[in-house]
């Protein structure tokens, strides 16, 4: 980044703001455009508001983010807003103009991209509407703005679905918009509906938790949309799935709604392949997962239980899901279908966890980082550790091992020799971090991780 006279300045009004992603999200993207803007959060209160406004825009402040709290009060302070901020009643986003700040909610916007993104048109389709709080409202303008043909809003406290119902049916002028109880789920027509989940549970820590757990409901679900991005996978997701629907949680939208405020911003059109380099960088800082990678006897089993343990991670290892799939050792695997479908049986698990895990440390098989795609699919899982082993403490741990089945030849120390030589440049590669593990102890090892995992 570097700053001169033409720097124009970003920023992010909220309280708190230390856990946002909006920096990354908004200066990755000045990085890969070569745009001069740079992306700072302002701890903002309450009542310092109006001055925050006032002040940034005297300094010529390009545009601003508004998050908790000030997303309704900052309303106050702007010059004019669009339509759908003005019937959500609450901004995300200030973008310049000659008479002063004017309001964007650009997380609807955001919503409506993803959906977009996933081929789900709303026209003409019946929504069902989980929650009434803020998010919700925004839900609420998309599916009427892109002219659904009914929407049920269900909310634990029913008036203020009832409230959002009222105001958006006035707003658009028709009423199709139905509030209700979040049983009244069991008085609609059994038919398939698109289901946004915009209430706050499910949430991690509470990842299997979902507003409604009877199975019945999630049979009238074709696909389900979580806003919730932490854990990747909801209790919500996971029930959508159980019962054959496509399920898609928040993420995106988190994406979107930066990408639009940057183009509002900036008067760009940010192409496809720039947002997905940012979506790269957000699953791996959301997610939160830990891929350990390393020749076969570096400990990454080991290591990855500690860390388990320690620090409350799931825990997965890619070849004890391959035997419980193929129902056999990873031995006989070799010895009755050959290496190449072992390794074919490795990308499809990888792809599988790829689209449910968070907050887990992956120990990995060996081989897998070897294949091209593997590689991939290990970086969009997680942050990948790399425990660099010596070719004699290998020799050491796997003495008499007999489970391995490409060291049951004749010479075990040529061979290990010779497959860490071929594969160290490949592990080097494809880690974010590497790992001296040679002479350490778990504990040490497992430190070492966390300390330069968290670096990465
Ligand atoms: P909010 O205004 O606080 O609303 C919370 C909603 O959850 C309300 O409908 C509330 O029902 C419901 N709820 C809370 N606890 C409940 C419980 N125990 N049982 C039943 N319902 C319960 O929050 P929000 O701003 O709308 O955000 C909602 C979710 O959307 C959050 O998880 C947030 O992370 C997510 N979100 C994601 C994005 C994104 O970019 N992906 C953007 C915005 C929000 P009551 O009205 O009855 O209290």
């Amino acid at each position: 980044m570097n700053i001169d006279g033409r720097t124009r300045l970003i920023g992010l009004l909220g309280d708190p703001v230390e856990h946002t992603m909006s920096p990354m999200i908004h200066n990755t993207l000045s990085e890969l455009l070569g745009i001069n803007d740079v992306y700072v959060p302002f701890h903002t209160r309450k009542q310092g508001l109006e001055q925050a406004v006032k002040g940034a825009y005297e300094l010529n402040i390009l545009g601003l983010n508004a998050t908790v709290p000030h997303k309704n009060h900052v309303i106050k302070y702007l010059c004019g807003l669009d339509d759908g901020s003005r019937a959500i009643g609450a901004v995300n986003t200030l973008v310049r103009t000659s008479e002063g700040y004017k309001g964007y909610n650009t997380d609807m916007l955001g919503l409506m991209r993803e959906v977009k993104s996933y081929g789900i048109a709303l026209s003409g389709q019946d929504v069902i509407i989980l929650g009434a709080g803020g998010a919700a409202k925004a839900v609420a303008y998309m599916c009427m703005s892109e002219k659904a043909a009914h929407v049920y809003i269900f909310n634990r406290t029913k008036s203020k679905a009832e409230e959002i119902a009222k105001h958006m049916n006035e707003h658009f002028g028709n009423d199709i918009m139905i509030a209700g109880a979040l049983s009244d789920y069991k008085k609609l027509k059994q038919k398939k509906y698109i289901v946004f989940q915009s209430t706050s549970i499910g949430l991690h820590p509470n990842d299997d938790e979902a507003v409604i757990t009877d199975e019945d409901f999630y049979k009238l679900v074709d696909t389900g949309v979580d806003l919730v991005y932490n854990p990747f996978e909801t209790g919500f997701m996971k029930r959508c799935r159980a019962e054959g629907a496509k399920a898609y949680n928040g993420l995106k939208m988190l994406l979107y709604q930066g990408i639009i405020a940057y183009e509002l911003w900036n008067h760009i059109s940010v192409d496809e392949k720039t947002a997905d380099i940012v979506y790269q960088r957000l699953l791996k800082a959301t997610r939160n997962n830990i891929v350990l990678t390393g020749f076969m006897g570096c400990g990454k089993s080991t290591v990855g239980l500690a860390i388990s343990e320690k620090y409350g991670y799931k825990l997965v290892d890619t070849d004890s899901v391959i035997e419980e799939k193929a129902g056999m050792p990873i031995s006989k695997i070799f010895q009755t279908k050959g290496e190449a479908y072992f390794r074919s049986l490795e990308t499809k698990v990888l792809m599988e966890l790829n689209e449910t895990l968070s907050n887990t440390v992956i120990s990995t098989g060996g081989g897998l980082p070897l294949r091209e795609e593997n590689q991939k699919l290990l970086t969009s899982l997680g942050n990948v550790v790399y425990l660099n082993v010596e070719a004699e403490e290998v020799l050491c741990r796997l003495a008499g091992d007999t489970t391995r089945p490409l060291l049951q030849g004749k010479n075990p120390r040529e061979r290990i020799t010779e497959l860490m030589d071929y594969r160290k440049p490949i592990y080097e590669q494809g880690a974010d971090v590497t790992i001296s593990v040679t002479g350490k102890s778990v504990a040490d090892i497992v430190e070492e991780v966390m300390n330069g995992y968290s670096k990465t």
